[in-house]
């Protein structure tokens, strides 16, 4: 008698993004892109990371869709395409008890078109 077993591939596209999530750095990136769209010269201001691991991290969240970017000016604000991905985040932080994101703190000193202009 043949069992019907199910298949793994409903669960593709949540693997997917569970995949990408599992990266302190991402999570930081979409806690930042929260309130609205952000440069990446603002995100580096604001996690200290180097701008080319800011980029290679933006890369990973874009090629999964989770975040988009547009071009102004001579400057790229990126932004995350579906705001449900916080819902997600939001429960793995109440179930885990962790403190909330590194914010926007106004210690920073950010020279972004968005936080001098
Ligand atoms: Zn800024």
């Amino acid at each position: 008698m043949k069992v019907d077993f199910f298949n793994p591939q409903i669960y593709d596209a949540q693997v997917q993004i569970f995949k990408v999530l599992t990266h302190p750095a991402r999570l930081a990136i979409l806690d930042i892109l929260r309130n609205g769209d952000h440069c990446v010269c603002h995100i580096e201001a604001h996690l200290g990371y180097r701008q080319a691991y800011i980029s290679q991290q933006l890369a990973v969240l874009r090629e999964a869709g989770l975040i988009q970017d547009q071009r102004e000016g001579w400057n790229i604000f990126y932004h995350v395409t579906d705001p449900r991905i916080y819902d997600v985040l939001d429960a793995l932080r109440q179930m885990t008890g962790e403190q909330a994101a590194p914010g926007q703190s106004k210690a920073v000193i950010c020279n972004c078109p968005k936080c001098s202009g």
